[in-house]
């Protein structure tokens, strides 16, 4: 007798379904897209565990789908690594990606806001629920006894039971609502598959059963993808369409890449990378782990997606795939740790990825700015975290400023600079308007001397680690007398900051007693034009949205 668990999703899970399978989502066809996508990974998986451990692996890779039009079924097989109990239970009863909290917390209700949302987070399997009132995976860890059987109609809670099943793998079969019985035709199926999946490295073949049967050979699995990883073809032959695709596997995002940098390396080393800078930022962007997802092979057998040499981790917002030849194949990812041939592959990309920012700073300035406004903040950990491309990464860098309305390079900015000003003058919050209306800024406005307004939580780190740009040092001006005088070319004697006199001293005199020990000093300034006082930190001190950060985190 066969003893079924019955469970329930995680809450947000369950929202989430809810929401996709009660929306119109306009591209239903992407199911397929994420069911092959993941017994492409699974292939990939387990030809990785077979590496060493040959017997776990029998034979070709292959993904198979077959469409029987009189059961109203469409299953999808495959012979990659499978999973057990525990592994059903974390993959397909939790959505398998961090941020997902966070994602949840995004949506509005709106459901043509959140489809949009719901389409730039990827919902992987989930997505079978579009076109299926019954899902029953069958799966069989390689290496395991135990074939497992996870039922769901998606709607709050699903079962697992114990199961037969000869060969390691999956097989999932998705029971078609009404509406959905397109997916079932041979033209419709062969159309998608060719669409989103012929870069997929493992033969995908195509059986329909059942219905009246006018192919002769309907029962014959046709082959239907060209099945060979995309990488490795040259670029003439591949379309913008195959690559965005491409992307999307990999990637497992949703929108279009912006940038595509396809080559290949032969000399000292030979490898071929084929990187992608998304579009939109993906949901776990910022999370404290900051794991890199590009693909590692070797020879095409995949390795890991999950080291932490192969790109830095201000790059972790790439996506895509880097192939070694150098690379044993036998490596194994605690090998991958400070390997000299990984290192000095990773430098050699992470040098051309920046010159091609730079290229694209020049020739598409608007193009790069976008990609700018949603990666800026991840790329400028690099200006602190990484010594050697400080000043290329400086070099592309963007900033908000009170000169221009969109972005400007420093560059651009020490070409506005004023004849006698010698430092880049920035200020920092937390907010990007608040930090524009600051008081801080009005002596500066008045003197039309232009200031950096930065407000990434990065900002305060980095500037900690750059002292200067090409000589010119930076300078917060929330710090002490400010040389506003000098540089606007005022004559007059300086008359700034020096001891109030009548009034002003008993006004100055009284706010000394009453602040007591909370302040240091209190001067008569004209760094101010409309604003009676504000606060600025001394010379010598540190600057202040600085010495909040550290108060925060009671350093
Ligand atoms: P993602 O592919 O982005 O991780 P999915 O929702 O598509 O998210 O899949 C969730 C997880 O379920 C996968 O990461 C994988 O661990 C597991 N999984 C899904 N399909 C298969 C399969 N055919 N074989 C083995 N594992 C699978
Ligand atoms: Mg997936």
């Amino acid at each position: 007798e066969v003893k079924t668990e019955k469970m329930g999703f995680e809450a947000e899970v369950s929202r989430l379904l809810h929401m996709m399978v009660h929306s119109v989502y306009s591209d239903r066809e992407i199911f397929l897209r994420e069911l092959i996508s993941n017994a492409s990974d699974a292939c990939d998986k387990l030809r990785y565990e077979a590496l060493t451990k040959p017997d776990l692996a029998s034979g070709e890779f292959g993904i198979a789908i077959t469409a029987d039009a009189d059961a109203k079924t469409l299953t999808i097989e495959d012979n990659g690594i499978g999973m057990d109990r525990d592994d059903l239970i974390a993959n397909l009863g939790t959505i398998a990606r961090s941020g997902t909290a966070n994602f949840v917390d995004q949506l509005t209700g709106d459901s043509k806001k959140d489809m949009q949302l719901i389409g730039q987070f990827g919902v992987g399997f989930y997505s079978v629920f579009m076109v299926a009132d019954m899902v029953h995976v069958t799966t069989k860890k390689a290496g395991d006894e135990h074939a497992w059987l996870w039922s769901s109609a998606g709607e709050g809670s699903y079962e697992i039971a114990e199961a037969t099943k000869e060969a390691a793998g999956t097989k999932i079969v998705l029971h078609m609502k009404d509406d959905a019985k397109e997916f079932l035709e041979r033209f419709r199926l062969q159309k998608i598959i060719t669409t989103y999946s012929d870069h997929i490295a493992v033969p995908i073949t195509l059986a329909i059963n059942g219905g009246d049967k006018k192919d002769d050979d309907a029962d014959e699995p046709k082959v239907v993808n060209e099945g060979s990883a995309i990488w490795t073809r040259p670029k003439s032959e591949i379309t913008d369409e195959q690559y965005a695709e491409f992307y999307r596997h990999v990637g497992h995002g949703f929108d279009d890449p912006s940038v595509t940098l396809h080559y290949k390396v032969e000399g000292m080393q030979e490898y071929t990378v084929l990187l992608f800078v998304p579009t939109k930022q993906p949901m776990d962007l910022f999370d404290p782990a900051r794991k890199n997802r590009v693909k590692l092979y070797v020879k095409r057998v995949f390795i890991t997606d999950d080291s932490d040499d192969l790109l830095p981790g201000w790059l972790r917002f790439m996506r895509g795939v880097v192939d070694s030849q150098d690379l044993p194949l036998n490596v194994s990812r605690e090998m991958l740790q400070n390997n000299p041939t990984l290192e000095r592959m990773s430098k050699a990309i992470t040098k051309r990825v920046l010159s091609e920012f730079e290229k694209l700073a020049e020739k598409d300035t608007e193009k790069f700015e976008a990609i700018w406004g949603e990666f800026g903040a991840v790329i400028k950990e690099g200006i602190y975290e990484d010594f050697e491309r400080r000043d290329a990464i400086l070099k592309i860098a963007r900033f908000k400023s009170t000169g221009v309305d969109g972005w400007t390079s420093l560059a651009d900015y020490v070409s506005r600079m004023k004849d006698k000003q010698s430092a880049i003058y920035y200020i920092t919050g937390t907010d990007a308007e608040a930090v524009k209306r600051s008081p801080q800024l009005e002596g500066f406005r008045a003197k039309g001397i232009e200031v950096l307004l930065l407000s990434d939580a990065v900002d305060d780190f980095w500037l900690q680690m750059a002292p200067d740009f090409e000589g010119k040092p930076f300078k917060s001006i929330t710090r002490g007398a400010s040389e506003l005088k000098d540089i606007a070319g005022d004559d007059k004697e300086d008359e700034s900051e020096k001891a109030p006199e009548g009034e002003l001293a008993k006004l100055t005199a009284l706010m000394k007693e009453v602040f007591g020990d909370k302040i240091k000093d209190v001067r008569a300034s004209d760094r101010l034009t409309t604003t009676a006082a504000c606060l600025v930190a001394d010379d010598s001190g540190m600057d202040m949205h600085m010495e909040r950060i550290l108060k925060a985190h009671n350093q």
